[in-house]
């Protein structure tokens, strides 16, 4: 993918031919990750609401409950193999309990799809947590097809409660129209999964990461960099990680800046998974 030894070694637009780089100690760009494409909203300032009184669980969501009430840290300590198999059932449960809902079935703007929404797919996405899909037969405009899709590469550091906010929030857009964005009638839509599915109250759209979602992520980002196959400095000590022998000469972007010496010298992780050959 990245280079092609028959077209003469020309770098592929995902490298890029720009040979400077920041280094591994700036902040990854997780500070602030939308549930979706919709711009952030500054209606409502982030909060962290806190349920006044538990409400009794469903028994028919098992796993949608697991979501609900799981610890955080819990969660996150186990396999995410495990951890998707249960967030894509509990989809599986709160399609059937909303499917069920009066007002999905008699009122909701839902009454105009002709299928109950489904799961798509885990998408390499980094930038969305999930994304829901609502897309026309050309052939019978007034029908429609809903699915929803999520992050795996962002789900994984997501908390259990995250999780299931996440889901009633994709699903809401699947209730509404296309058209609704995060309109009025999505909030609308919005208020009914969150009470069908006895999601704590959350007047976002757009999810910040918490502390604890944003020390998972850094931690595999530190231990996915030591176990880089290989390792490279700046003269001023600036450090970098690649998974790939790097090709040709890359240069620090803030030694550039800075005009100092700026050539990244790159070895061969010796250390790979903790000394293991
Ligand atoms: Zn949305
Ligand atoms: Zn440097």
């Amino acid at each position: 993918m990245c280079r092609s030894i028959a077209d003469g070694g020309r770098r592929c637009p995902g490298t890029g031919p720009a040979k400077s780089d920041t280094p591994l100690a700036s902040a990854p760009k997780l500070s602030r990750v939308g549930v979706d494409t919709a711009p952030p909203s500054t209606a409502s300032p982030p909060t962290s609401p806190t349920p006044e009184s538990a409400p009794s669980l469903n028994p028919e969501t098992e796993n949608f409950n697991i979501l609900l009430t799981a610890d955080p840290k819990e969660w996150l300590a186990r396999p995410w193999k495990l951890r998707k198999k249960i967030i894509e059932d509990a989809l599986g449960e709160a399609v059937e309990i909303l499917m069920e809902h009066p007002d999905v079935k008699n009122e909701g703007p839902g009454y105009v799809y002709d299928s109950a929404p489904t799961f798509d797919r885990w998408s390499q996405s980094t930038t969305t947590l999930g994304k829901a899909r609502l897309s026309y037969y050309t052939a019978a405009p007034h029908r429609f097809t809903r699915t929803i899709e999520l992050s795996d590469k962002r789900g994984r550091y997501a908390e259990p409660r995250t999780l299931a906010i996440l889901l009633a929030h994709e699903l809401a857009h699947t209730l509404a129209p296309p058209s609704a964005a995060h309109g009025e009638t999505w909030v609308k839509m919005f208020r009914l999964t969150q009470a069908a599915l006895q999601v704590p109250e959350t007047s976002t759209s757009t999810h910040t990461p918490t502390d604890i979602e944003y020390a998972a992520e850094l931690a595999a980002a530190k231990k996915k960099r030591e176990n880089a196959p290989w390792q490279g400095t700046c003269p001023q000590g600036h450090a970098y990680a690649r998974g790939r022998k790097p090709a040709g000469r890359y240069s620090c972007r803030p030694c550039l800046e800075d005009r100092k010496p700026a050539t990244i010298t790159f070895t061969r992780n010796e250390n790979r998974g903790g000394g293991k050959k």
